[in-house]
């Protein structure tokens, strides 16, 4: 059994940190957020009052942070990981988050003698609660190898995606479409009821039909559906508008660089920064299926 460090105890860091706790070890945490880290007590995670505190005899560090920045503070800060963690510790970022950032922080900590992967996940808090994730993992060979065993009480699958920075490409690109079959999910609900269909009389049909995708079968934004979707309790957040517009962002970033032509993918971005233009930044992102109505009626 081993000493874990995890920063960032979320929707998703505290599922995700709770089954290491089932699965022996033992945890030690640490968020900016009181709630977040009274839910991670109540999970057995061993809560702590700094980076530095969390970090005490560590042999892995788990980050499950918002955005590049948030990493980028975490792991270079003056009180951060790359500071504090025991020089033998394996870090591995979970958090979803721009290649160039997980480029730099590979090679900070390469830099500052630490073993690190990026090793972003998919399958949402439904995922994380149930071990059922996907990991993406970049990096050293050795030191992906090494990951794995420390990933398995949250994974169904564990996926080695090649050098420093593919976790997060492959994150990226799957995220992408993901928000596009969310976009399908709410032009299609909308369309069906505006039609006359019963909407779980359409979605028995779509979900083994070729309209299937993981969005309608965990995020179908109809309430009364689909049990873990955000529909069921006023779209409050299962994955915040805020977090999903910057993935989209990542998405057409990456386009851009690359020179892949991405309309689907614009879209999608444009009515997640609407919601968040109006006031909607912590609500879920399935939300969006209100700009599908005219009327605005869901
Ligand atoms: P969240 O906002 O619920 O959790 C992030 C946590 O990080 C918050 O509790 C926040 O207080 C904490 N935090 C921020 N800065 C910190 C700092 N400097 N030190 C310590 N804690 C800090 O986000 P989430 O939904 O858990 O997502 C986390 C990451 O996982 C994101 O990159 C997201 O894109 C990705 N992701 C989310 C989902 C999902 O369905 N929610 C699924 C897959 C991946």
């Amino acid at each position: 059994m081993s000493t874990i460090a995890w920063i960032g105890l979320g929707h998703m860091g505290n599922p995700m940190s709770a089954n290491l706790v089932k699965a022996g070890h033992t945890v030690r945490g640490y968020d900016l957020s009181e709630p977040a880290l009274a839910a991670a007590r109540d999970n057995g995670v061993t809560t702590c009052a700094s980076i530095a505190e969390t970090l005490e005899g560590a042999e892995v560090v788990f980050t499950m942070l918002p955005k590049g920045e948030h990493s980028r503070a975490v792991y270079l800060g003056e009180d951060g990981v790359l500071a504090h963690a025991p020089k033998d510790a394996l870090l591995i970022d979970s958090s979803t988050i721009d290649v160039e950032t997980a480029l730099e922080l590979h090679a900070a900590a390469e830099e500052a003698g630490f073993r690190f992967v990026d090793a972003p996940v998919s399958g949402g808090i439904s995922g994380a609660a149930a071990a059922t994730l996907t990991f993406m993992i970049g990096g050293r060979p050795d030191d992906v190898e090494a990951a794995r065993g420390h990933i398995e009480p949250m994974a169904r699958k564990i996926v080695a995606t090649g050098e420093a920075g593919t976790g997060q490409a492959a994150k990226i690109v799957n995220n992408m479409m993901l928000f596009i079959c969310l976009e399908a999910c709410a032009e299609g609900s909308v369309l069906a009821d505006r039609l006359g269909l019963d909407p779980q009389v359409f979605w028995d049909i779509a979900s083994v039909s070729s309209g299937n995708s993981w969005a309608l079968q965990t995020w179908y934004p109809v309430p009364g559906i689909v049990d873990s979707a955000a529909a069921n309790h006023n779209f409050e957040a299962t994955f915040s508008a805020a977090l999903a517009a910057k993935d989209a962002g990542l998405a057409l970033m990456a386009g851009e660089q690359t020179g892949v032509d991405l309309p689907a993918a614009k879209l999608v971005a444009e009515r997640l920064q609407r919601l968040i233009d109006e006031g909607y930044a912590d609500k879920d992102c399935s939300l969006i299926t209100k700009y599908a109505a005219p009327d605005g009626r869901i």
